[in-house]
């Protein structure tokens, strides 16, 4: 599937979420036995890890369908990028989705700052160039603009995903979800 299908197919999953029609199709024991031999997800999201973005719920997908990374503030580290190239290189997948999310707490950290620990500042350290760039330093402005951030890193930081989108035909978007209405605006 191309990158834009593959859109068109996440958009269409997302309304099914929102107006709770939800098909919930590839959830059952013939999709799982299917799958067993290999996988070919047609989009890739990159998630934060917060549990009211379920990015499998959110777009109605099921078994194989996308291959998400979660991790807080979505944000692109070696490991992420690495899991991202793996499935650009051996899984086909064309759409590479950066998720930003409403009222995200890993902004909000980054927004705050101070000494977190070692672990958590490392991985605000990768959202504070969103707080910078953020006038206003709104908790959901600077998720627009980290998620943007992550977006140019992955090209920046990878030649796998940089080669495959000069020629491969990979794409790769931003978008925002709302919680309590459960939209996804695709930028
Ligand atoms: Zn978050």
């Amino acid at each position: 599937m191309n990158a834009q299908d593959s859109i068109i197919n996440l958009k269409a999953g997302n309304a099914k979420y929102i107006a709770d029609q939800m098909l919930h199709n590839h959830s059952d024991s013939n999709r799982r036995v299917s799958q067993t031999g290999g996988q070919s997800p047609f989009a890739i999201v990159l998630s934060c890890a917060d549990s009211r973005v379920v990015p499998e719920l959110i777009f109605d997908q099921g078994i194989g369908d996308i291959f998400v990374i979660r991790v807080a503030g979505n944000t692109a580290n070696p490991s992420s990028i690495a899991s991202i190239e793996y499935a650009v290189a051996h899984l086909g997948s064309k759409l590479i989705m950066v998720l930003g999310h409403e009222s995200c707490g890993a902004c909000g950290a980054a927004i705050a700052g101070g000494d977190n620990g070692p672990n958590l500042n490392h991985l605000l350290s990768f959202i504070a160039p969103a707080v910078n760039q953020s006038n206003s330093k709104n908790i959901n402005d600077v998720v627009n603009i980290n998620a943007e951030n992550q977006a140019a890193a992955l090209i920046t930081n990878s030649k796998i995903i940089s080669d495959a989108v000069a020629n491969n035909g990979v794409e790769i978007v931003t978008a925002f979800y709302n919680l309590s209405g459960g939209k996804v605006d695709f930028h």
